[in-house]
């Protein structure tokens, strides 16, 4: 009898072509065919729970059908569903770009909306370009850090620099340049990479319009980590050279780093700040650009002076994502969510500390509520990365590591109980492929 995780699975591959994946791996990979979630679990159609332990792609927050969240959307549904935001405005959009300007950067003031991660990339790149042609410099080249990810349409996709999603692409992409990313979490590195920084400044900074760069954890790149104190060079030398800073927070932001945004490490206020993914709780795509009054003031003038920012999406500010964030941000207003991570994450170090015993095991990194164990040895196409997921997977934990790197971004309402299995599953996981 063909159980109906199998019938699920038949049904989907004949439709549907799934993200980031080669589908022939699905002849022998099974697809897992979700039916439901509650907490940090999510349960297929034959009842096996797994937890979520990478936050459905660093999305989910607090746990899946969170009842503030479901509330909140649940109330908004009866109200309004949508409204286009051009000439038009509602409540929640209103309500939710105050908060997100009293919670960021002090500089940050305005609030242009999106609805997924890349887009608000594009559309921090496209405001600084025309920021500063309004201004009568016409500055075409944008700069980013190696190593680095902001997303995968064409213009976050030039912009970031793995290799797996950027090569084929190539000759699509819009100019960009790259400076080298700090290669570890030491100091030092940190000023090796700002003297680095300010070498091509001084060449070209009279081209590039911006610098972005993914604070202190570069997540699609490995949950690679460095010092804060880049990003103090790197605000002090933007400004100076008269090139913007677009902090990608898209990954990073609402708590995931130790603090509500990662430039707060370094206390820093960029020219613009982008935010997705954990902004509604892992609930409906939305995402925002945040931007100061001087980049505002540089678009604002008579109609027919042809400066204004003439870009829009079809849902931008939706109503329903809109109230998933207000209930987020309620979430955080109403715990000390920051105060009890701090304790897991102190609780995930140690619990971390006998993997370094693990032949395999190269290095532990940890920021906030991101741990990566680096595996070595390996070589890619072994794939070593799809074998613990497969292992994970078998025994409840949904990991889903990077390559050779296993890392761990939970949901905040992760236990400590859940916090033991997800890491001892890992473990035997990775002590299971020592060759
Ligand atoms: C995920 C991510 C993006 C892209 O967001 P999407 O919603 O997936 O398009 C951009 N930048 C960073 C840092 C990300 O982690």
């Amino acid at each position: 009898m063909v159980d109906k995780n199998s019938k699920m699975m038949q049904r989907d591959l004949e439709v549907i072509w799934h993200p980031c994946t080669q589908m022939k791996d699905h002849e022998t990979l099974p697809l897992v065919p979700i039916k439901s979630g509650k907490g940090v679990y999510l349960y297929d159609f034959e009842g096996n729970s797994y937890i979520d332990a990478v936050s459905s792609w660093w999305v989910n927050l607090f746990g899946h059908s969170n009842t503030t969240i479901n509330n909140k959307i649940k109330a908004q549904l009866d109200t309004l569903e949508h409204v286009l935001l051009a000439g038009f405005t509602h409540e929640p959009a209103v309500e939710l770009a105050h908060k997100l300007v009293n919670i960021t950067p002090q500089a940050l003031a305005k609030v242009f909306y999106v609805d997924n991660g890349s887009s608000a990339v594009e559309a921090a790149l496209k405001m600084s370009y025309h920021y500063h042609l309004n201004r009568g410099k016409r500055k075409p080249l944008f700069l980013s850090l190696t190593n680095s990810y902001h997303g995968e349409t064409i213009g976050a996709l030039s912009v970031g620099d793995v290799a797996l999603y950027k090569e084929t692409y190539e000759p699509l992409l819009i100019a960009n340049m790259q400076v080298p990313v700090p290669k570890d979490q030491s100091e030092a590195s940190a000023s090796e990479a700002v003297a680095a920084l300010e070498k091509v400044l001084q060449e070209k900074a009279h081209e590039i319009a911006a610098l972005i760069l993914e604070p202190l954890i570069q997540g699609a790149g490995g949950m690679h980590m460095y010092h804060p104190s880049y990003l103090v060079g790197a605000r002090e030398l933007t400004k100076k050279y008269d090139v913007h800073l677009i902090a990608d927070e898209i990954m990073t932001g609402f708590g995931r780093t130790g603090k509500m945004f990662a430039c707060e490490h370094a206390d820093i206020s960029p020219d613009f700040m982008t935010l997705s993914k954990g902004l509604t709780g892992g609930y409906l795509p939305l995402s925002v650009v945040m931007t100061t009054d001087e980049v505002y003031n540089a678009f604002y003038c008579d109609y027919n002076e042809h400066k204004a920012f003439l870009h829009s999406h079809s849902y931008t500010g939706n109503p329903l994502a809109c109230s998933a964030a207000l209930a987020t941000l309620e979430i955080f207003e109403q715990n000390d969510i920051l105060g009890e991570n701090e304790k897991k994450r102190v609780y995930i170090k140690e619990k971390l500390e006998k993997f370094t015993d693990l032949s395999n095991v190269k290095e532990i990194r940890q920021q906030g509520m991101v741990a990566a164990v680096e595996l070595k040895g390996y070589e890619p196409r072994e794939r070593i990365g799809l074998r613990i997921y497969e292992y994970a997977l078998s025994q409840g934990v949904l990991l889903r590591p990077l390559g050779h790197i296993i890392y761990f971004m939970p949901p905040y309402t992760i236990t400590y109980e859940e916090i033991d299995k997800m890491l001892e599953v890992a473990y035997e996981g990775i002590k299971e492929i020592r060759n």
